[in-house]
C-alpha cells in the first residue's frame, strides 16, 4: 500500500502543479460537468471497490442477509436496470461497466453504489421510509450518480493532493488491506455539498429519463427528515445531509427534468392503445 501511496503522492505533486483536472461526465440536461481533480486512477478505485463489495456480500451471505426476499430483490434489480439503461447520457463507458445489484436484509437505512457500479440497497431504507418505486428510483439514481461522477475517486485524489495525513490515508499506509482502507473512504467519509448536489440533480435526471416522476425525489428527503426527526438513527444521513436547501435545489431542477419524464409518459399510451385494441 505504501507503494500505492508513494506513486499517487508523486503523481499528486506533478499533476497538482499541472492541474490534472478533468470531468468524468457529460452534462446531460442538468449540466453536471464540473471540473474535477483526479489523481488516483479509476482502475485502482474499481479494484478496491470490487474487493470491498465482494467482502460485504460474503459477510451478508454468511449472515443469511443477502437477497433473502425475492420480491424486494426483483424490485430493486428492475428499478436499477431502468436507471442503468440511462447512464449513457452522462458517460457512454458506464453502459459497459460490470454493474451488480444486491439487496441486504438489515434495518440499516442506507443504500450505495460503489465505484464501477456496485449497488447495494438495505431493506431498512425501503421499509422505514415506505418507499414507492419512484422514491426508490430517486435513492438508487442518486447513488448511481455518485459512481458516475467518481466522487470517491475525487475524494481520494483530494486527500493525496493536499497530502493531509488523515486517518484514512494512514490506514492505506499502515495496512496491507486496501479494501479496509477503501471501506473508510467508501462508507465513512461524507461527500461534499457540491458532490451531493450533483448526485441529487443527476439522479433526478436519470429517474426522469427512466420514466419515474422526478417530483418523487423531493419526497424521499422529506421522509428522511421526518424519520431522523423522530430520533431514529439513519445511517444514510451520516453521509447524506438532509435539509431544506437540498429540497429547494431539487425543486429548482424540476423544470429541466420534468419534460424528460413527460416524454417517456407520452410514449406509453401507444402501448396501452395497442393493448386496448387487443382487448
Ligand atoms: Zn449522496
Amino acid at each position: 500500500m505504501k507503494k500505492w501511496f508513494t506513486r499517487s503522492a508523486l503523481a499528486a505533486a506533478c499533476l497538482a502543479a499541472l492541474c490534472g483536472c478533468q470531468t468524468t461526465t457529460m452534462g446531460g440536461a442538468t449540466g453536471s460537468d464540473r471540473s474535477q481533480l483526479m489523481i488516483v486512477s479509476s482502475e485502482e478505485m474499481d479494484q478496491a471497490s470490487q474487493q470491498a463489495y465482494s467482502q460485504l456480500l460474503t459477510k451478508a451471505k454468511n449472515a443469511n442477509a443477502l437477497n433473502t426476499n425475492r420480491s424486494y430483490t426483483n424490485r430493486v434489480v428492475n428499478i436499477s436496470k431502468r436507471l442503468i439503461n440511462q447512464v449513457g447520457v452522462f458517460r457512454k463507458d458506464a453502459l459497459r461497466w460490470k454493474w451488480e445489484v444486491n439487496v441486504l436484509t438489515s434495518k440499516t437505512v442506507n443504500a450505495f453504489c460503489m465505484p464501477g457500479g456496485k449497488i447495494a440497497v438495505y431493506t431498512g431504507i425501503i421499509d422505514s421510509l415506505k418507499l414507492t418505486d419512484g422514491e426508490l428510483a430517486a435513492v438508487i439514481g442518486h447513488e448511481i450518480a455518485h459512481a458516475l461522477r467518481e466522487h470517491s475517486r475525487e475524494q481520494a485524489s483530494q486527500q493525496v493532493a493536499t497530502s493531509i495525513p488523515t486517518a484514512i490515508l494512514g490506514s492505506f499506509i499502515g495496512s496491507s488491506e486496501l479494501a479496509s482502507g477503501m471501506n473508510k473512504v467508501l462508507f465513512s467519509l461524507p461527500f461534499s455539498r457540491s458532490m451531493e448536489t450533483e448526485a441529487d440533480t443527476m439522479g433526478m435526471e436519470l429517474m426522469a429519463r427512466a420514466g419515474y416522476n422526478p417530483e418523487e425525489a423531493v419526497n424521499v428527503w422529506r421522509k428522511m427528515s421526518a424519520l431522523s426527526g423522530g430520533g431514529n438513527s439513519v445511517a444514510i444521513l451520516s453521509t447524506h445531509p438532509s435539509n431544506d436547501s437540498r429540497i429547494k435545489d431539487l425543486q429548482s431542477h424540476l423544470p429541466e427534468v420534468m419534460p424528460l419524464y413527460e416524454a417517456t409518459q407520452h410514449k406509453k399510451p401507444a402501448t396501452s392503445r395497442k393493448r386496448s385494441r387487443r382487448a
